[in-house]
């Protein structure tokens, strides 16, 4: 059988410490049987730590045969009862919040305070799902004929399935299971091969918080078990996240199987800075926005709008001091502020785009390959910061995900707006300015699904709903909050008649209240 390597760093941080990270199903850990594996790196030394096993589909079809055990029983629970396991589940989780973060970063490279506080933002969805009792209560009319009354009813969908990316491994899969599995689902994870581990340690708290084996299922893979999760009879709704050429085919692929999907893509967040903003607010705004996390947030701000060309110029200077004083360090060095990037790959991607926006004629005011970066092989790249991007350079166009910030320089806030608005992607949008009525304006007209003001990462909080417009999110429902709910369930209505004595006699007209 052929393994999977990553092209670059072929070396193990010491081949006796070579991990092996395992799926779980039926509430145990088991490891692959394909013979296809990945390298799973540490990105701030470069070096490969793990492997994770690549499903096939007979693995991807043992996890669902235990899923489909396990459900009906899940299922018939009362919803307090599924929201007493969330709530072990919750003290278990933050007790072992540090050693969750710790996993984060040693796979995604993330600074060790950014993974606890991804983990703490997943949390809240948690917290949220324990007020299941109260989020699956129907609506009731009596009387709506005489003696008919008529109530709706919420019901589990069965097996679903979550597909995730690299950029938040704890967060973006509890934006899915713990609402999903409150409802009275049966969850299977497919999570990113690039960091795999925290999804292991979360299926083992869910087991010890008291959830039957079966209902949370993890497997690892690639391309071969996104396809055979989306082509599966038995799984009814796939929840994605991740880049958007993949959403768009996890879209369709899955709905021309007949399942319910929700997938969210990529982003271009632009903040459009005012002229009567406050540019020491705007300005650090922006430097935690775009840099934070080396740039790889879905929600991170890649492009400022400034409105006229002094405040474009005040802005850039105020960015530019602070990059100089931004620490890029591993995650795991309490003064970091700015961990490596995930892959080898993904530097190189990313060194691209910056060769890319000075050749398309961009002003390369900071060049994050020049930075003084720490020592090693780890995929370490500086902040770069580009002034006078054009909304047809690739830099603009393109989601680079990576630590990099361009200024697009606009007349006025209508030209601010319709930039934001004819980009192709809507996930968030922010305005920073003192003026109510501008501030008004961008909020209604904005196309985008997650609107800031003042602020500029506006992430809904776990009990409202995450999603993007455009081509952000294919499918209909956002994650998480109200949304979620409605995505894990089927709506029931149900018309009885008491007592049933009641003789209306042969009638073959349409029912009406006369
Ligand atoms: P990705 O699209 O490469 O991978 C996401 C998932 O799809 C992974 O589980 C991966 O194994 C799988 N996958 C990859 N290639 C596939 C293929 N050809 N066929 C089927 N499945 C495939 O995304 P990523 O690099 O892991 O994550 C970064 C992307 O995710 C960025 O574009 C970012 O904007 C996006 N993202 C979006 C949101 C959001 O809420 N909209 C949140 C987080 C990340």
């Amino acid at each position: 059988m052929a393994t999977t390597t990553a092209p670059l760093e072929p070396m193990a941080e010491s081949p006796q410490a070579l991990r092996e990270v395992t799926h779980w199903i039926d509430g145990r850990k088991v490891s692959g049987t394909s013979g296809r594996t990945a390298n799973v790196y540490n990105p701030a030394t470069g070096k490969v730590q793990a492997t994770v096993p690549l499903a096939n589909q007979a693995e991807l079809n043992t996890a669902v045969e235990s899923s489909l055990r396990a459900f009906p029983a899940w299922a018939a629970q009362p919803p307090l009862r599924r929201a007493r396991v969330m709530f072990r589940f919750r003290e278990l989780f933050e007790a072992h919040l540090d050693e969750i973060a710790a996993l984060i970063t040693s796979e995604h490279g993330k600074v060790l305070s950014d993974a606890k506080g991804e983990a703490t933002r997943g949390l809240e969805v948690v917290e949220f799902a324990t007020g299941i009792p109260q989020l699956l209560k129907g609506e009731f009319s009596e009387s709506v004929g005489t003696g008919i009354d008529s109530w709706s009813m919420r019901q589990p969908l069965g097996v679903v399935a979550g597909i995730t990316p690299f950029n938040f491994p704890a967060m973006v899969p509890m934006w899915m299971f713990p609402v999903a599995i409150a409802c009275g689902n049966a969850f299977l994870l497919k999570p990113s091969e690039r960091d795999p581990s925290a999804s292991i340690l979360i299926a083992e708290l869910l087991k010890e918080a008291g959830l039957p084996d079966g209902i949370f299922n993890v497997i690892h893979g690639d391309k071969l078990a996104v396809d055979g999760i989306l082509e599966h009879p038995s799984i009814k709704a796939v929840s994605f996240v991740g880049s958007t050429p993949i959403a768009e085919y996890v879209y369709q692929r899955g709905t021309q199987h007949g399942k319910r999907v929700q997938a969210l893509g990529g982003a271009k967040n632009h903040m459009i800075v005012m002229p009567d903003a406050d540019m020491d607010q705007a300005a650090d705004a922006l430097v935690g926005a775009a840099y934070g996390s080396a740039g790889e947030r879905c929600m991170a701000i890649s492009v400022a709008v400034a409105v006229g060309n002094h405040t474009a110029d005040i802005l850039a200077t105020k960015v530019e001091e602070r990059i100089a004083n931004l620490i890029v360090a591993p995650g795991t060095d309490p003064r970091s502020e700015m961990g490596p990037l995930v892959t080898g790959i993904h530097l190189d991607k990313v060194r691209s785009y910056i060769a890319a926006g000075s050749a398309e004629g961009a002003e390369l005011r900071v060049d994050g390959r020049a930075a003084a970066l720490p020592e090693g092989a780890g995929f370490f790249l500086g902040p770069s910061l580009f002034d006078h991007v054009k909304p047809d350079m690739s830099i603009y166009r393109e989601e680079i995900f990576g630590p990099v910030l361009g200024v697009v320089r606009a007349r006025d806030f209508d030209t601010a707006l319709a930039l934001v608005n004819d980009h192709e992607y809507g996930n968030g949008a922010a305005i920073f300015t003192r003026d109510g009525d501008t501030a008004r304006a961008f909020a209604n007209g904005v196309q985008a699904g997650m609107v800031g003001i003042n602020v500029p990462i506006p992430v809904p909080m776990a009990f409202h709903s995450f999603g993007g417009w455009k081509r952000s999110l294919f499918g209909d429902h956002a994650m998480h909050g109200p949304e979620g709910v409605r995505f894990y369930t089927r709506i029931k209505t149900v018309t009885s008649r008491w007592p049933t004595g009641i003789r209306a006699g042969v009638d073959t007209t349409m029912p009406t209240l006369g």
